[in-house]
């Protein structure tokens, strides 16, 4: 697979196997099928390719930031909610696709893993979901919240587990993220509750 999306499967599953939380939930496998899907661009694909890769990442997570930058042109990039649920300058500036699982561009049942980039001063609000997941920080850095445990900053590298139905909120403050997540278990493609009521910390 030398291709773009070939290569950017190839780096995603570099990435979870050198992040030992990743690595610890899941492998990725090693020859997924693939599937031919039409690429749909997002409006932050425009920041996406000026901000990422930043610099701040080596390794894995660098060659990962690379890969997704690369191969965002063939990639069929989703937005999932609505301006009435996060609001229009959230939709404008944030993107996400599955990478691999039951409907991804690489097609496995049993798991899901996902890329999404927000741009700076976002705030993805509470919502929760049935699979178990695994966040981690590809490039940039942002504030990740969970119930039962105090916000917590992270830039890359770090991880964010979160149990079924464990309510989570991710923000960003004065710079973009790209993350990959793993999601096992129940639910593999649902869309998560947002819990809209919920209050949040202020931004740091
Ligand atoms: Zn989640």
């Amino acid at each position: 697979m030398t291709d773009p999306l070939g290569r950017l499967y190839g780096a995603a599953r570099a990435f979870v196997g050198a992040t030992p939380a990743l690595a610890a939930f899941r492998d990725l496998p090693e020859a997924p099928d693939r599937a031919d899907k039409a690429p749909n661009p997002v409006p932050a694909l425009v920041q996406l390719a000026r901000d990422v890769p930043s610099g701040a990442a080596s390794g894995a997570g660098a060659a990962l930031a690379e890969a997704v930058v690369g191969a965002a042109d063939r990639i069929d990039w989703l937005l999932t909610y609505t301006e009435d649920q996060v609001g229009a300058d959230f939709l404008a500036r944030y993107g996400w696709f599955e990478l691999l699982g039951p409907t991804g561009h690489f097609r496995t049942d049993d798991l899901v893993a996902f890329v999404a980039y927000w741009g700076p001063g976002l705030r993805y609000p509470w919502h929760r979901h049935a699979a178990e997941e695994v966040y981690a920080v590809i490039d940039g850095g942002c504030v990740f919240e969970a119930e039962g445990r105090p916000a917590r900053a992270v830039t890359a590298g770090d991880t964010s587990h979160h149990a079924p139905w464990q309510a989570h909120a991710l923000r960003t403050v004065d710079q973009p993220v790209l993350t990959l997540a793993l999601h096992a278990g129940e639910g593999l493609n649902d869309v998560p509750e947002l819990l809209p009521d919920r209050e949040t910390g202020a931004p740091r």
